[in-house]
Formats: C-alpha cells, sequence, structure tokens
C-alpha cells in the first residue's frame, strides 16, 4: 500500500544532492528507497504504482512546526477591529477558549481535522499542533486528544504541544495557575505530549516562570520550545538557549546578543511571518538579526483563529522571503528541513535514502514559483509516506 514511484519529476529538490532533472523516487513501505535520474530507475523497482508528475517540480513534504489548530469559534470580531476599525470588541485568547469549552468533541475534531486537511493539500505532511485553548487540567488534556485522533484521520505525521501555559485564565491566581500547569506535565506526557511549550512575554507568562514550567517539563521527559520576543523583548530567547530549548518562536524583538546565544545553544528561530501580516505588526527584519548571527531557520503556519488564520506554508514561505528577506531557496529550506531541526527530526524535511517518502509535487515545473507566483495554487499532489 506504501509503494510508490514517482516518475517524470522535472526538477527533484531533495537536499540530499543537487537538483535532479527529469528524475525519479522510489518509495518502498512508505520510505525512499532510491532517488536519480528517470531514465536510470533500475528494472526492479518500477513494478510499484507510478505517479506520473509530468514535468513538475518536487520538493520534500513541508514540515509546519508550530500551529494551533485545535480551537472552536471564530474571530472575526477581533480582525475587524484590526482592519475596519469602529466598534468591535476584539475578544483575544479567552474567547476562544470560551468557545472551545463549549464545543463538543466531536465537532472540535472534525473543525481540526478539517484544518489539517487543508494543511496537507498545501503540502504539509509533519505538523505540529498545541493545546492551549483549554486552560484546565481536563480540556488541555482534550484537547492534546482530539490533536492526535483529527490527525489520525488526516494522515498526516503529527507531534502535539502541552500549551497550559498560554495565558493565565481570566480569574485565575497567577502562582496558583503556575503550579497547575507543572502539575499537569505527567498527564499530558500520557496523554501523548511530546513537547511543552510557554508563551514567555509582555501579557504572558514571565522569563521566571517560563524557566519552572520547561525545567519541569524536561524532568517530566517533554521536548521543550518557547513563544519569544514576539510583542516585547523579556529575556526569553536567552532562556531558550540556557535550557536548550529546540526552538524559540516569533522572535520579532530578537537581539543579535540573543540570536548569538541561540546559535551557540542550536536553539532553532522559528519564523512565522503570516503573524506578522495578519496583526500588521510591519515587523520582518527579526530574520536578517537571527540569520547574520548564525541561527538555522525556520517557517511555520502559526495556523490560530486571532493572529494567522490560515493553513498554507506556501503563504509563509512567500512572506519569508518577500517580506522577511530569506532568499527562495533558504525560505524552502527553512519550510522542510528547518521545520524538521525544530521538531528535532532527521527523517522529514529532505529526501534522503531511509527517509520519509513525504514529497509535494508542485503545480509548476520549478520550485522558485512558490514564491514567484503569488495567489496560485502551489501545491498538486501532496504525498505521504508513499500514500497519496
Ligand atoms: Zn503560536
Amino acid at each position: 500500500m506504501n509503494d510508490l514511484v514517482v516518475r517524470r519529476i522535472g526538477r527533484l529538490t531533495s537536499w540530499a544532492r543537487p537538483v535532479i532533472e527529469d528524475a525519479a523516487v522510489v518509495i518502498t513501505d512508505g520510505v525512499i528507497a532510491w532517488l536519480g535520474p528517470d531514465n536510470a530507475l533500475p528494472a526492479d523497482l518500477r513494478d510499484a504504482p507510478e505517479l506520473d508528475a509530468a514535468g513538475a517540480a518536487v520538493l520534500p513534504g513541508f514540515v509546519d512546526c508550530h500551529t494551533h489548530a485545535v480551537w472552536a469559534g471564530d474571530r472575526r470580531e477581533d480582525f475587524l477591529a484590526r482592519v475596519d476599525g469602529g466598534d468591535y470588541r476584539p475578544g483575544g485568547i479567552a474567547s476562544t477558549v470560551v468557545a472551545t469549552a463549549a464545543a463538543a468533541t466531536e465537532e472540535l475534531t472534525a473543525t481540526t481535522a478539517a484544518r489539517l486537511s487543508r494543511m496537507r493539500s498545501n503540502g504539509a505532511t509533519t505538523v505540529e499542533i498545541k493545546s492551549g485553548y483549554g486552560l484546565t487540567v481536563d480540556s488541555e488534556l482534550r484537547l492534546l486528544d482530539v490533536a492526535a485522533a483529527a490527525a489520525g484521520q488526516v494522515d498526516v505525521s503529527a507531534s502535539t504541544t502541552y500549551l497550559g501555559a498560554h495565558v493565565v485564565p481570566v480569574g485565575r491566581d497567577r502562582a496558583e495557575y503556575v503550579e497547575e500547569v507543572i502539575a499537569t506535565l505527567p498527564a499530558a506526557a500520557a496523554h501523548g505530549a511530546q513537547w511543552c511549550d510557554v508563551f514567555c512575554d509582555e501579557g504572558a507568562f514571565t522569563v521566571d516562570e517560563a524557566r519552572r514550567i520547561l525545567s519541569a517539563a524536561a524532568r517530566h521527559g517533554l521536548g521543550t520550545r518557547m513563544h519569544a520576543e514576539q510583542l516585547a523583548n523579556t529575556g526569553a530567547a536567552r532562556l531558550a538557549a540556557e535550557l536548550g530549548c529546540a526552538s524559540a518562536d516569533h522572535l520579532d524583538f530578537v537581539t543579535a546578543g540573543d540570536a548569538q546565544a541561540m546559535a551557540a545553544a542550536a536553539v532553532v528561530g522559528v519564523l512565522v511571518p503570516v503573524a506578522s501580516l495578519y496583526t500588521r505588526s510591519g515587523r520582518w527584519s527579526h530574520a536578517t538579526v537571527l540569520r547574520e548571527a548564525g541561527v538555522s531557520l525556520a517557517i511555520a503556519t502559526d495556523c490560530n483563529p486571532g493572529t494567522a488564520h490560515n493553513e498554507s506554508m506556501p503563504l509563509a514561505i512567500q512572506l519569508g522571503c518577500l517580506e522577511m528577506g530569506l532568499g527562495v531557496e533558504e525560505s524552502l529550506r527553512a519550510a522542510t528541513l528547518g521545520g524538521a531541526k525544530a521538531l528535532r527530526r532527521d527523517d522529514v524535511g529532505h529526501l534522503g535514502i531511509g527517509a520519509h517518502g513525504d514529497l509535494v509535487v508542485l503545480a509548476s515545473d520549478h520550485e522558485v514559483d512558490v514564491v514567484a507566483h503569488l495567489g496560485a495554487a502551489s501545491v498538486a499532489t501532496t504525498i505521504h509516506g508513499g500514500r497519496t
């Protein structure tokens, strides 16, 4: 079932070797078994079901390493307040928490699966999914379960992240809530979470609170990542470096010194340019600061209802390139290899022998068109583990 030969690839970007023109890829049992020029395809590998790429360019499947894909309700009032001005009442994260609590698990799973399906249609084959719109013990665990169930329905590789430390819930004592987040860590791990994330920023959690939560998370065997320096420079990126987090994400207010600390600690910098667009922050230059310090970069959608309502890695790549100043190849690498590194995966994000058979067949004969052809559907076919 998971064997596939993709033939007549116009240009194959694998990152494992230079671009191959007129290429073929063989996927056996869901992993890459062979790649090379189509006319060199070994005879004994020609039996598998075939997909004719008809000259299209092919990339490794996109790795979307930062999403908040589990929520109910909408944030249209927030959007209209920002865009139209006038008499709207933005509800913020708290309004999504209320709407999510009111949604039945079945409905929540279906809407989450629909989002993951749109991500997959846009080329994502590996997706990180955060909780964070529950903010009680039971509701956060429910969201982790929903994320896993939805991912199972859509056939993407998913890892889940416990983000109980998203905001302090309305009416709760913050010190007590931090204790509750820490006490929930073993249950979060038991419900399948691989990661713990903290929104460490002005108006969210402090550096000291984040240190306590993430240190405890590491003791419980969870990997750590952070929302850092999005709204102000608070020292969050330095904390990510101190703790050896897999990634620090957003980073709009990162300094050169912070970036150097991240580079020294091999913390991946996750760029979420759709959030900069959506919130009209006008902040794009941090990508350059990170790159100059030698930080490994990833690009993600930040799919969430309030500040980046989208399921499109191509859109994130376009903004990474056109607004943040990355090169085309650099953006594509950040969206594949970079995302894999942010999730500490070496089996996705590239098409080396033995890697997952995750491919994006583009709707164009050249990968530059992912950025150069705006407003078009970039992806023709997404292949995950050899399945189209
Ligand atoms: Zn986020």
